[in-house]
């Protein structure tokens, strides 16, 4: 099998065409195409000599990411995409545009294996990790598409980040290189479910972006119920680990909190979440949950989630209620890939992931919603 280009670091591609005997400026100028100009092919890269580019086509090959659907939001302009994969592998990812700048979703895994019990894209399991080339590809092919620059990543599509270690922290250190995108590490935001010792591995990089935590539940017994991964890591080693990072990075950590009618909105939930939240400098993001088709999830009224928001913030909690983003169209992380899925008969489980009838008009399973 060919070598994935796009996947070599700055140095690391500079080793590769040396071993290649090539003077270290072509890797530099490889680099720039790939991760400035966003070439998809070898051929693109006019100034390497056409040996040289036959040469780089015989032993490499950039991963494809394609842009298989394309939705556009007449209400707010958020756009989603389905990006196909060389394996057929099906992928979506969302452009958000806010007045601070362009923000993208990506998705770190090709489904999921965490198992959240309210969330679509667990339910077809884990199909495989992506590389970094392809998460980097998913924002390339965005800003090619659009010719409108990204200013903020978010990764919180289908996936769990941290159970793809490896490829998720070499697309942060390619995605803020100063040689590619160089979009700066306090604009990247990673989400996890709180797989504790890489929590504490990320904190130990002492890279500067934000991690949210997908809390969802006060008590170790409530976010049991909703999230196996705690079955793993009791809810203290979950939040010491928050601790540690913050304490590393000084950056400060955003929890995430779904809510979901009669399962944790309660006033007993708000109560007990202010026990956890005061003390710690941090963020409080409630994300009115979205409804999967398979279960018979609600989330709280309007009116329920401003009182529990209010509870909290009479407390001092830095809290935010997320706005939906893009509910016209196929929102939820899952919804598109799935109706794909029904559709086509394409080469990924059919029962896929996203379980959001299209009517619904859920909004993204976190960060397809604005804060309000
Ligand atoms: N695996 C990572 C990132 C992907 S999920 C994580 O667990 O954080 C991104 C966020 O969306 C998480 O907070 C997740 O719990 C939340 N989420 C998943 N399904 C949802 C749904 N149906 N409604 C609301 N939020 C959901």
């Amino acid at each position: 099998m060919k070598k994935d280009i796009r996947a070599y670091g700055y140095e690391e591609l500079k080793a590769e065409m040396q071993a290649l005997s090539e003077k270290p400026f072509r890797a530099g100028q490889i680099y720039d195409w790939l991760h400035v100009k966003l070439a998809d092919s070898f051929d693109e890269m006019t100034n390497l000599s056409k040996d040289l580019r036959r040469r780089l086509e015989e032993e490499y090959e950039i991963l494809p990411v394609i842009m298989e659907e394309r939705q556009i939001s007449k209400l707010d302009g958020t756009n989603k995409f389905l990006f196909r994969l060389y394996d057929g592998n099906m992928v979506e990812s969302v452009l958000m545009r806010y007045k601070h700048g362009n923000s993208v979703c990506i998705s770190s895994q090709a489904g999921c294996r965490m198992g959240c019990v309210f969330c679509a894209s667990t339910i077809g399991g884990l199909k495989r990790d992506l590389s970094a080339s392809e998460m980097l590809g998913q924002i390339y092919q965005i800003q090619k598409i659009t010719k409108e620059r990204v200013h903020n990543v978010v990764v919180m599509g289908t996936g769990e980040p941290l159970d793809n270690y490896d490829n998720f922290l070499r697309f942060v250190r390619m995605l803020t290189d100063e040689h590619g995108l160089n979009i700066s590490q306090r604009n990247v935001t990673v989400s996890t479910c709180g797989i504790v010792p890489k929590m504490l591995e990320l904190a130990e990089e002492k890279l500067q972006i934000t991690l949210a935590l997908s809390l969802h539940g006060s008590t170790q017994e409530k976010r049991r119920r909703l999230m196996p991964v705690a079955n793993k890591y009791e809810l203290s080693e979950v939040l010491a680990a928050c601790d540690t990072y913050f304490e590393k990075t000084g950056r400060r950590v955003t929890f995430e909190y779904s809510l979901v009618h009669g399962v944790n909105d309660t006033a007993e939930d708000a109560r007990e979440l202010t026990a956890i939240l005061k003390p710690r400098n941090c963020h409080l993001n409630l994300i009115p949950v979205n409804p999967v088709r398979e279960r018979d999830f609600v989330r709280p009224s309007r009116k329920n989630a401003l009182n529990f928001k209010n509870n909290l913030e009479k407390s001092g909690i830095n809290v935010t209620i997320r706005r939906e983003m893009g509910s016209d169209i196929d929102g939820a992380c899952g919804q598109l890939r799935r109706r794909y899925a029904e559709g086509s008969g394409a080469d990924i489980s059919a029962r896929g992931t996203g379980f959001v009838s299209s009517g619904e008009a859920g909004a993204g399973q976190d960060s397809h919603n604005r804060q309000d």
